[in-house]
């Protein structure tokens, strides 16, 4: 039987560590994490770095404020959303990831097929189109995804990961970025060419397990 203060606690140490690796700005980014039929959610403009259990909201799974003084997230439509469509996972994790946004703004999809590593742990990186940020349009299209995926590219905004776990979401995002991160360096020494795993190397890979619903290494 988890506790509200552990639950509390998962969000604000996933929040801080989110912030210490550089993936959301003072205001930017929100959390949630599901417990039985109620929601756990991070506040709306408030810093992630500096955030506390006490400013943590608490609503009903249509939103309903049960618990909390500050404003929930202003994304609470899109949580709703992931957890009515995937009622296997317990929390979502969104933010603007420098390398990972650069391509969600750009619509360009990332390269997943350029090391066994990035292979299994995402297989496909899903582009959802843009919908209206603090509306549950934001992730409208995503339901063609969420069943085989867990890590998503929002066109034209941000990152989203869904897991057991804040922790697992979390690692899912920060992996992104790290995928990212190094597509933008092989391009910039390559000049923009790619060393794709052939065919033969996809299929032996993927026959030991695909994901982006987690295997890992
Ligand atoms: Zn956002």
């Amino acid at each position: 039987m988890r506790r509200d203060y552990e639950i509390k606690k998962e969000i604000v140490d996933t929040a801080h560590m989110m912030n210490t690796k550089g993936l959301v700005g003072t205001y930017e980014g929100n959390i949630s994490v599901k417990h039985k039929d109620r929601l756990f959610l991070t506040p709306s403009g408030h810093s992630k770095e500096l955030l506390t259990e006490g400013q943590i909201i608490v609503t009903d799974m249509k939103g309903e404020l049960l618990e909390g003084q500050l404003k929930p997230t202003s994304e609470n439509p899109m949580h709703i959303k992931c957890y009515e469509l995937r009622p296997d996972i317990n929390a979502v994790v969104h933010c603007h990831a420098p390398y990972s946004t650069a391509y969600a703004q750009a619509g360009i999809k990332l390269e997943t097929n350029v090391s066994p590593e990035f292979l299994l742990l995402f297989g496909d990186i899903p582009i959802i189109p843009y919908g209206t940020p603090g509306t549950s349009n934001i992730v409208k299209g995503i339901e063609e995804y969420i069943q085989d995926y867990d890590v998503f590219l929002l066109e034209k905004h941000g990152v989203l990961a869904v897991g057991e776990t804040a922790l697992e979401a979390f690692s899912k995002t920060m992996s992104l970025e790290m995928l990212a991160q190094t597509e933008v360096i092989r391009k910039i020494i390559t000049g923009g060419k790619s060393n794709p795993l052939t065919e033969k190397e996809c299929r032996i890979l993927l026959e030991k397990g695909r994901s982006n619903h987690g295997v890992k290494s």
